[in-house]
C-alpha cells in the first residue's frame, strides 16, 4: 500500500471543506490542503467565519488549520466523541479501541486558492467541485453538468505527480470515472493514475457528527493490482478513525451507482409518506400516528417518514433527474418514470401547501403581506440552494401580494435574495420587467417581528428548532392580535395546525399582526432567534 503524506482537496465547498477537516483532524501527520477558484471562500475558510455553518466545525478546523501549542487529547479511533481543547492528563479511553495519544497539534490543513502547486504535491487528489443540473443545450433540466469535473480533472492532468490517485467525491453520472480516466490518458499517456469513486453521504446540518461516525465508507476502484493498492491506501486514510468493517470496497460502478440510489430511495421515502398526508387529509385520517404505526415496523424503520412541504437541497432533485435522465439513455422508460414520480409528489406537495395559504386567506393575496418563517433549505445549515421556501415564495408571488417578508436566523439576507433573484427570473421567463416588479415585492429581515408585522400568514417552511417549538409559536400568536382577522374565515390554532400536517414544517397562523412593537414580554422565546451573524459566533474564541 503507497504511504498517504499529503492530500489535496479540490473544491472547497460543503462537502470539500468540512470531509478535508475531519481528515486533517483524524490524520495530523498528513498535509491536507484544500483549494478553490472562489478566492471569497477561501478567505473566508481561512477567517473567525467559516462560510458553512456546521455544529463543531469550526473547532475541528481551528485545531487542524491552526494548531495547538498545547497537548491535545486527540482520540483517533473508535468514534469518541470530540476530546475538549485543553489538555487532560486524565482523560481515558471511552472504547476499548481508542487510541490516545498526548501531543502538540502544527498546523496540517491549509486553504488556498493555489490550485496548481497544492495538486501537484498530492499522494492523494479529492475532486469536490459542484456538478449541478444541466440547465442548457443536450440533457437540460436533466444530466448532470460535469463541466466543472471536467475543468478540475485537465487540471489535476496537467499538474499531479506520477501515481497520484484521484478520487471521485462529488456525486457523478455512472461511468463519469472513466471520463476521468480518459482525460488524464489524453493529458499524460505515459503516466499511470488511478481513479477511485468515494462518494459522500453525509447530510448538511449534522456532516460533522455524519463525518465522524459514518454508516458506511464507500470506495469503489478497479480490480487490477494497481486499483486495489490506490483503494488500500485510500481506506488508510479513513482508518484513522473509522473501524474498518464500515469501509466497503466495491467496484467503480456499483459505487457511483449506490450514492445516486442512496438519494433517490431517501427522497422516496418524503415522497411517499407525503402521498400519504394527502390521502390522510381527505380521509379523515392522522398522518402524524400513520407514520407512528408505520415507523414501529422494524423493516420500514422510523426515519424520513414525517410528511411535510417535500424536500428541497442541491442534491436530491438534482441526483434523481440524473438517475432518470441515465435510465432514459438506456431506454429504460418505465425506471425513468419511477423515480421522475418522487419529484412529481414533491412539486405536488409544495403547490398544495401554497394552494392552502392562499385558499384560507380567501382565495387572494392582493394587497397582503406574508411572512416566511425559514429560508434554509433544512435546518442546521446556511445553505439557500433550491429550497422549498424558494419554490413555495415563486408560487405566491404569482398571488400579487403586496409584500412577502422573509426570515431566516441561519442564512445570509443576500443569499437569500439571490436565490429568490434566480427562480424569479426562471419564473419570469426572461422578462426582466416582471421579475423586477416581482422581486419589489420581497423583504429580506433581520428579525421574526418586522416580518410578521403587518402579515396576513406567516408560513413557517424550515424546520428550525425555534419555529418547532410549540412555546415560541405561541409567542408568535401572543403578538398578533387574533381579534383582528376580519378578513379570515376560521382560525387555527398552532396545535390544531400542526395535527393537520404533523409535527413538520406547514404552519400556517392566520392572523393580523398588529402592534408588535408594544408586544415587550422578556422571555418571549422567539427572541431566541439570532440574526445570521451570530450564527457564526461559535467560530470565535
Ligand atoms: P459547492 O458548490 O458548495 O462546492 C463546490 C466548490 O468547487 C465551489 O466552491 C467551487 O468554486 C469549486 N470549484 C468548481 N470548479 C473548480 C475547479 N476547477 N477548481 C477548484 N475549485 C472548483 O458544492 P457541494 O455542495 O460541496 O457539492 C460538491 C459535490 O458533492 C456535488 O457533486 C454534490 O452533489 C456532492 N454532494 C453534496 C452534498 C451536500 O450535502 N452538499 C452531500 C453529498 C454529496
Amino acid at each position: 500500500t503507497p504511504s498517504v503524506k499529503n492530500i489535496c482537496f479540490v473544491g472547497a465547498g460543503f462537502v470539500g471543506g468540512p470531509t478535508a477537516a475531519l481528515i486533517a483532524y483524524h490524520n495530523p501527520h498528513m498535509t491536507v490542503n484544500v483549494v478553490d477558484l472562489n478566492a471569497e471562500r477561501i478567505a473566508a475558510w481561512n477567517s473567525n467565519h467559516l462560510p458553512i455553518h456546521e455544529t463543531g466545525l469550526p473547532k475541528i478546523v481551528r485545531i487542524a488549520r491552526d494548531g495547538t501549542k498545547e497537548a491535545q487529547v486527540i482520540l483517533s479511533r473508535g468514534f469518541d466523541s470530540l476530546s475538549s481543547s485543553s489538555s487532560s492528563s486524565s482523560a481515558s479511553s471511552s472504547s476499548p479501541s481508542s487510541v490516545i495519544r498526548l501531543e502538540a497539534r502544527t498546523p496540517n490543513l491549509r486553504f488556498s486558492c493555489d490550485v496548481t502547486a497544492a495538486i501537484s504535491e498530492a499522494d492523494v487528489l479529492f475532486v469536490c467541485v459542484n456538478t449541478p443540473t444541466k440547465m442548457y443545450g443536450v440533457g437540460a433540466g436533466a444530466s448532470a453538468d460535469l463541466g466543472a469535473l471536467e475543468a478540475a480533472t485537465r487540471t489535476i492532468a496537467k499538474n499531479a505527480k506520477a501515481g497520484a490517485v484521484i478520487v471521485e467525491k462529488s456525486t457523478v453520472p455512472c461511468g463519469t470515472a472513466r471520463i476521468i480516466q480518459s482525460i488524464l490518458l489524453q493529458h499524460r499517456p505515459e503516466t499511470p493514475f488511478e481513479v477511485l469513486s468515494n462518494p459522500e453521504f453525509l447530510a448538511e446540518g449534522s456532516a460533522v457528527a455524519n463525518l465522524m461516525r459514518p454508516d458506511r465508507i464507500l470506495i469503489g476502484s478497479s480490480s487490477t493490482p494497481s486499483g486495489l493498492a490506490a483503494a488500500a491506501a485510500l481506506r488508510s486514510v479513513y482508518a484513522a478513525w473509522v473501524p474498518t468493517a464500515r469501509i466497503l470496497t466495491v467496484n467503480t460502478f456499483s459505487s457511483e451507482l449506490t450514492k445516486l440510489i442512496a438519494n433517490a430511495m431517501l427522497a422516496q421515502r418524503i415522497s411517499s409518506i407525503n402521498a400519504v398526508s394527502a390521502l390522510c387529509e381527505d380521509l379523515g385520517a392522522d398522518v402524524e400516528q400513520v407514520s407512528r404505526a408505520l415507523g414501529a415496523d422494524s423493516r420500514l424503520g422510523a426515519k424520513f417518514l414525517h410528511a411535510g412541504i417535500g424536500f428541497g437541497g442541491s442534491c436530491f432533485e438534482k441526483d434523481i433527474l440524473n438517475l432518470a435522465y441515465l435510465a432514459r439513455c438506456m431506454h429504460l422508460e418505465e425506471v425513468a418514470d419511477y423515480w421522475t414520480s418522487v419529484l412529481n409528489i414533491n412539486r405536488y406537495q409544495r403547490e398544495r401547501f401554497a394552494r392552502t395559504v392562499i385558499r384560507k386567506l380567501n382565495g387572494t393575496l392582493r394587497g397582503k403581506k406574508l411572512a416566511i418563517f425559514g429560508f434554509a433549505f433544512k435546518d442546521s445549515t446556511n445553505d439557500t440552494r433550491n429550497s422549498v421556501a424558494v419554490h413555495v415564495i415563486a408560487e405566491l408571488l404569482a398571488e400579487q401580494p403586496r409584500e412577502i417578508a422573509v426570515f431566516d436566523p441561519g442564512c445570509a439576507p443576500e443569499e437569500i435574495a439571490d436565490e429568490i433573484a434566480r427562480v424569479v427570473d426562471g419564473a419570469a421567463r426572461g422578462d426582466k420587467k416582471l421579475s423586477s416588479s416581482m422581486m419589489a415585492r420581497i423583504k429580506i429581515t433581520s428579525g421574526w417581528r418586522e416580518a410578521a408585522d403587518g402579515a396576513s400568514a406567516v408560513c413557517i417552511l424550515t424546520q428550525w428548532d425555534h419555529f418547532r417549538d410549540a412555546s415560541s409559536m405561541a409567542s408568535v400568536q401572543r403578538a398578533a392580535p387574533l381579534a383582528s382577522t376580519d378578513n379570515l374565515s376560521s382560525i387555527l390554532s398552532v396545535e390544531e395546525q400542526h395535527k393537520e400536517h404533523s409535527e413538520m414544517d406547514i404552519c400556517v397562523l392566520e392572523q393580523i399582526v398588529r402592534n408588535m412593537d408594544q408586544d415587550t414580554d422578556a422571555d418571549d422565546p422567539l427572541q431566541r432567534l439570532v440574526p445570521p451573524e451570530a450564527c457564526q459566533s461559535d467560530c470565535k474564541d
